[in-house]
């Protein structure tokens, strides 16, 4: 058997493990990265970036399409056709530029490869299955990144016809019909997507509503975009497997029964973390439920062995398990770290685009904060204007001592970009009146941001 030494082994290279790897070699770090699959996790290869192509492809194709109907803007064309399959090798272009990448950035970092799956065998000690046999790996730190998986229902055993985001994305035929389980961010995005390249759509979703954690408020003008599209959303509505012609059976939860006919059933219903087929029965690690325990400095129950990224907890975001991947490298490293971020922003890359960042209203009251919330219409936006696109609005939630801000959300088209400034204005510590007072480019999607904060003082300007 091979063995190697190193300071620290990371086991997964996803976002978080690989830039726990970039950081720690950075640092002067003798580093190994083991990873099974792909560099660059779920994320670059079948979640965040190969959905976003997609959506892209979509929103290109929609609007494409809206100017062959005619357009106020005086563009005018014959209507789009669409080769999914074209679309799906630029997809995987991007993924293999991107993949090619990580590994140069590794490289740089001095940080070696092993590739191959990887089995604990106590705290210290990894034994990785590799193309020229087994290699033996001791290190002093160990960092778990080994991220998560598409949840299955019993009832809907993924295959042929039941599938999850990741065979989803590698479609080279839009499906005529898609029945979509779950309404959370992953299967709107793709649901959406889909119906814009021409499925015809049904959302099967348990809860009361679509993107159950977010508010009714913010999630409307998606739900009025999905209806304008003509997507169908069964809500307080179960998947119950397949019916004797393929079809998903779905009960209501008043008992109701019925069958959706459909070519493609995706099932969006979680990411489960990835806590089997790499040795966590070989170690002594204490769980939160299914996830791995961690403290605030991503260390486990056991000492010099680490945790970031989907493995941990929610939420199951690229850029939480890349700041924690960074942070425990530092650590290591003997920097003086630990969690102490105020926010992370989620976004989900629907139609329109929804961002969060900090505490909602209802949140911050829980908190027990009396609060002042405003919120600034994207219909009394220049800029959305020209870009034919006045959905939605920025609201703002501060402290009504002290103005600090403790949340910022969005609905609307393009505001992922929003993201940065809303967790900037919360890392920094922000007051109304430092968002109210910060002169915003003219005319921008952003100038929302600041009259929401005008508002919020009891003085917008263009409202
Ligand atoms: P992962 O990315 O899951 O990486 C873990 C790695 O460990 C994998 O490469 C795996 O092969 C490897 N591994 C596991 N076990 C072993 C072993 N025993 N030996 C060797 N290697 C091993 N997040 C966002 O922030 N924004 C988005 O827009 C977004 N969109 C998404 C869209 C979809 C369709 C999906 C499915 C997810 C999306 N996510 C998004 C979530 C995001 O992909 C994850 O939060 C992120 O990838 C988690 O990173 P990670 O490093 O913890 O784990």
């Amino acid at each position: 058997m091979n063995e190697l030494q190193c300071k620290v082994l990371v086991l997964g290279g996803g976002p978080g493990g690989y830039i726990a790897g970039i950081r720690a070699g950075q640092l002067g770090l003798d580093t190994i990265l083991v990873e099974g699959g792909k560099l660059g996790g779920c994320c670059l290869n079948v979640g965040c970036i190969p959905s976003k192509a997609f959506i892209h492809t979509a929103n290109e194709y929609d609007l494409i399409k809206r100017y062959s109907e005619g357009s106020e803007t005086g563009i005018s064309t014959a209507p789009p056709t669409i080769a999914l399959a074209k679309t799906v090798a630029w997809k995987d272009d991007i993924v293999s530029r991107l993949n090619t990448g990580v590994a140069g950035l590794l490289k740089k970092a001095k940080v070696r490869v092993v590739e191959g799956w990887g089995e604990m065998r106590d705290g210290k000690t990894c034994v990785v299955k590799t193309s020229n046999g087994e290699t033996r790996i001791k290190a002093e730190h160990v960092i778990l990144a080994t991220g998560s998986t598409s949840v299955e229902l019993p009832d809907l055993p993924f295959g042929d016809k039941v599938v999850s985001s990741t065979e989803m994305l590698s479609l080279t035929e839009v499906p005529k019909k898609l029945a979509v389980v779950g309404g959370g961010y992953i299967g709107l995005e793709l649901g959406i997507a889909f119906r814009k390249l021409g499925s015809d759509v049904t959302i099967v979703e348990a809860t009361d509503g679509i993107l159950p954690l977010y508010d009714r408020e913010l999630t409307k003008p998606v739900k009025d975009r999905m209806d304008n599209l003509k997507i169908r959303v069964m809500l307080e509505t179960f998947a119950k497997g397949l019916d004797d012609k393929g079809n998903l059976r779905v009960e209501t939860l008043s008992g109701e029964a019925s069958s959706i006919e459909a070519d493609k059933i995706l099932v969006t219903v979680g990411r489960a973390p990835r806590t089997n087929g790499w040795g966590l029965d070989n170690m002594d690690l204490a769980m939160d439920g299914k996830f791995i325990r961690i403290d605030q400095r991503c260390h486990t129950s056991m000492r010099n062995v680490w945790a970031i990224g989907d493995v941990t907890g929610e939420p199951m975001l690229a850029h939480r398990a890349m700041a924690q991947g960074e942070m425990v490298a530092e650590i290591i490293a003997g920097e003086n770290r630990s969690w102490d971020k105020v926010c992370i922003p989620a976004v989900c890359f629907t139609d329109p685009e929804v961002v969060s960042a900090g505490m909602s209203e209802a949140e911050a009251k829980a908190a027990g904060h009396e609060v002042i919330t405003a919120q600034f219409p994207y219909k009394a936006n220049g800029r959305a204007m020209t870009m034919e696109d006045e959905s939605g609005f920025v609201r703002i939630v501060a402290r009504k001592d002290n103005h600090l801000v403790l949340g910022l959300q969005a609905v609307g088209g393009e505001v992922s970009e929003l993201s940065a400034q809303f967790a900037l204005a919360l890392e920094m510590g922000a007051r109304l009146e430092d968002i109210g007072g910060t002169i915003h480019a003219h005319p921008t999607k952003s100038e929302a941001v600041q009259e929401a904060a005008l508002k919020a003082l009891g003085h917008a300007l263009h409202i």
